[in-house]
């Protein structure tokens, strides 16, 4: 390889420069959206190996998706001749399943141990609770998995967690026998890929070894949502920071993931711990028109809690942000729908343009007017393809093939298709496994008379798959498990099951890309042989586990991006929608109750506006029907908090108006049912007081709110007032101060 490649560093400014070439040692680049930290970290990576001063297989770095994982490879090979196979570069849970695949032993795990989602994980849980008799109604199943996942994040075991009284040992008698059982069926959950290699570094002692000498480099993007226990593996994996140099890059005011338990706080204990000589920082933004900088940098500037930065660009103002206001979710749909049928006009691609949200339910009224204009979108994230039905239905049958002790996939298909498996054979099956502590499988043979007959039949179909599989390529293995559980003639005689069987179908054809992927891949000499040889279907029901969604995302075709700004971080986009802009939705009701929660939600706002190149729009909605409910809604204070001369008003800034409904609805012809044209209808209606409802108004104590309600005339009129901090209120206007707000 080159000694000197200065192709390499082309381009890049004097402080990036700085950081690339950096002499290995441990280092913190602190800097904000878009002033390149990942492209810093990818071309570090290919300075190091073209300087000679690591091989590939010395190198370690995590990304946050796969999706990055995937580009940063891309990246390398287009940078330098590199063989990419036997550099570790994924995500934690990616990085941790090739650990445990190569050392499965050490890890008291088996060969074909399989990974549970968290959809998987809340099935295991349910059943656990079914076979011990707890009542789940005072152990609910989602708490459980919620406090199983902390605890595992926090690098606990059931003997670590302290209890106080009867129900939380309860609790922590469950964490542990939800582990038993895990173990027993040979399964693993998304914590437990972390905790589990996280301890087999540390009590393994020649594996730890042998990892401390292999990695030179480990290299973490977007560091400030990692987590106590991730921060713990690296720390390890590096020797406490005597073994590789660790390259740490972050961004505080994009930490978005404090739900989850990552902490911020690992960047200052980084700095601290690893003896960080100096922190980096990178302050020129490459990627946004300036206006939609400005925006960010106002936005962000409300927080407290900032280890402080500022961004600027070269690239001129750009144009001003546009701001829509619809009268509801319905019309800010068909808004977003028209503006974009407009932008292609303009010779705009569909790609460049994502459309951002806070919450996953606001998709499907974004997605139905797509789909009605006929505009092709792709959702990330959401239900996606691997999470579905029939999908796992077919999962659960290749799951089998591989081990049948997998007790979560045995649960899922035993009886379906149907196939006369009673409640009652099931019970029995139970009890069995109960009473000889063996999987289901193997619980089998300990029934009698009819249970065990028609089990046995269920366990000779699976043998035949078995035998049929044998040898055949990846594609038809699923092709043949697809046909013979019965799974296709059980979605061929339902009526509404043609979307199921064109996605057992896409299974197949995702199975044959997957294949031709892996193909592409050149093999590495001195990669881990374990690794290597871990097959092709348990291959591929791992990158169906870990990498959920990326097979709809396939490049090159020409969709609208539908994602929640959670998953937007890191990308970019030249076109970005961000829309419900409204109190209680962007900033989420639930985080208004504490001040970190909306610091937090105004880190996610800062994210959204930032991953704009060109053009940004900005939409809110006055009424939006959200799990069920129609609610009214003000403006989003992040909104507000956009100085005014950055933004362009599409619809007139009606703030001081009465009348503000009458207006929506006059723009907006029809609505798509006739409870929601009622209701719309009945906020047009100016009330006698003086105020509509609909109207925003200023109460001294309560603050700012949304009249939802009116009744009553002259001394006796009230209006139930929807307040952003004090919630739902009836006040008597002779006695209340409202004003128009
Ligand atoms: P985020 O915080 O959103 O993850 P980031 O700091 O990782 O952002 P990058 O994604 O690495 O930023 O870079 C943003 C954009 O700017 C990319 O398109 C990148 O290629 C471009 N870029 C970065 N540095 C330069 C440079 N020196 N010259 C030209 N373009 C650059
Ligand atoms: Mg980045």
């Amino acid at each position: 390889m080159s000694v000197s490649s200065p192709h390499l560093l082309s381009g890049l400014n004097a402080e990036q420069l700085a950081a690339v070439t950096l002499e290995p040692r441990h280092a913190l680049i602190l800097a904000g959206a878009g002033s390149g930290k990942t492209r810093v970290l990818t071309t570090r990576i290919a300075w190091l190996l073209a300087q000679g001063l690591a091989g590939p297989h010395n190198i370690l770095a995590v990304t946050f998706t796969n999706k990055a994982a995937k580009e940063m490879l891309a990246r390398l090979s287009a940078m330098l001749p590199v063989n990419t196979r036997s550099m570790w570069i994924g995500t934690f849970h990616g990085l941790c399943n090739r650990l445990l695949r190569a050392h499965h032993r050490e890890a008291g795990l088996p060969q074909m141990f399989q990974i549970l989602d968290q959809s998987d994980q809340l099935s295991a849980i349910k059943r656990l609770l079914k076979s011990l008799n707890v009542d789940d109604e005072k152990f609910p199943p989602r708490d459980l998995q919620h406090f199983i996942n902390a605890h595992k994040e926090q690098g606990e075991r059931p003997a670590a967690v302290e209890a106080w009284d009867d129900y939380s040992r309860k609790r922590v008698e469950l964490y542990a026998a939800y582990e038993q059982q895990c173990q027993r069926e040979g399964v693993v959950d998304f914590a437990e890929l972390l905790l589990r290699s996280f301890e087999l570094l540390e009590r393994n002692e020649p594996v730890r070894n042998h990892y401390q000498q292999r990695f030179r480099h480990i290299l973490v993007d977007e560091f400030q949502d990692t987590n106590k226990l991730q921060y713990r593996w690296l720390k390890l994996l590096s020797d406490g920071g005597a073994g590789a140099a660790v390259f740490a890059v972050g961004d505080d005011d994009q930490s978005i993931y404090a739900f989850r338990g990552a902490d911020v706080g690992n960047m200052h204990a980084f700095e601290r711990e690893f003896a960080v000589p100096e922190v980096i920082r990178l302050e020129q933004n490459y990627r946004s028109q300036g206006n939609i900088l400005d925006a960010a940098n106002a936005i962000i500037k409300h927080n407290e809690t900032r280890l402080g930065k500022n961004l600027w660009t070269e690239a001129g103002s750009g144009e001003p942000l546009c701001v829509f206001e619809a009268a509801s979710d319905l019309e800010e749909a068909r808004w977003i729908v028209e503006e974009i049928r407009a932008l292609m006009r303009d010779g705009r691609a569909r790609s460049e343009i994502a459309l951002l949200y806070r919450s996953n339910a606001q998709s499907r009224v974004l997605e139905h007017a797509l789909f009605s204009a006929g505009l092709p979108y792709r959702v990330y994230g959401g239900l996606r393809f691997f999470e579905r039905q029939e999908i796992k239905h077919a999962l659960a049958y290749l799951r089998l093939l591989a081990n049948p002790d997998d007790d979560t996939a045995f649960a899922r298909v035993v009886n379906f298709p149907t196939r006369g498996i009673g409640a009652r054979s099931l019970e029995q099956l139970a009890d069995a496994a109960r009473l000889h502590q063996c999987s289901l499988h193997q619980a089998i043979v300990h029934l009698a008379g009819k249970a065990q007959s028609v089990l046995q039949n269920f366990s000779g179909l699976l043998d035949r798959m078995r035998e049929g599989a044998a040898g055949l390529p990846l594609p038809e293995v699923i092709d043949h498990v697809v046909e013979l559980s019965g799974l296709r003639e059980h979605y061929r005689n339902d009526r509404e099951g043609q979307d199921r069987l064109a996605n057992l179908d896409e299974l197949v054809t995702a199975a044959a890309s997957f294949v031709a992927e892996e193909d592409r891949r050149p093999i590495a000499a001195d990669d881990d042989a374990a690794a290597a040889d871990e097959g092709e279907l348990i291959a591929f029901l791992t990158h169906a586990a870990l990498e959920a969604g990326d097979h709809q995302a396939e490049d090159g075709d020409d969709a609208v991006q539908l994602m929640t700004v959670h998953a937007a971080k890191g990308l970019e986009f030249n076109i970005v929608f961000i829309s419900g802009l409204e109190e209680g939705l962007f900033p989420h009701e639930n985080a208004l109750l504490e001040t970190r929660g909306v610091e937090e939600e105004r880190r996610l706002m800062y994210v959204a506006v930032t991953r704009a190149r060109q053009r940004l729009y900005l939409s809110f909605a006055q009424t939006r029907m959200l799990h069920g409910q129609t609610r009214y809604n003000i403006v989003s204070r992040f909104l507000d908090e956009i100085p005014q001369p950055l933004l362009k008003w599409l619809t007139p800034q009606l703030r001081n108006a009465g009348s503000a409904y009458a207006f929506g609805a006059a723009r907006n012809g029809s609505y798509g049912n006739d409870t929601r044209k009622a209701e719309i209808a009945a906020l047009q209606r100016d009330e006698p007081s003086g105020f509509a409802v609909g109207q925003s108004v200023m109460h001294d104590k309560f603050g700012r709110g949304v009249i939802i309600n009116a009744e009553g005339s002259g001394q006796d009129a009230r209006v139930q007032v929807n307040f952003t901090h004090a919630g739902s209120k009836w006040l008597a206007l002779a006695v209340a101060k409202l004003t128009p707000a």
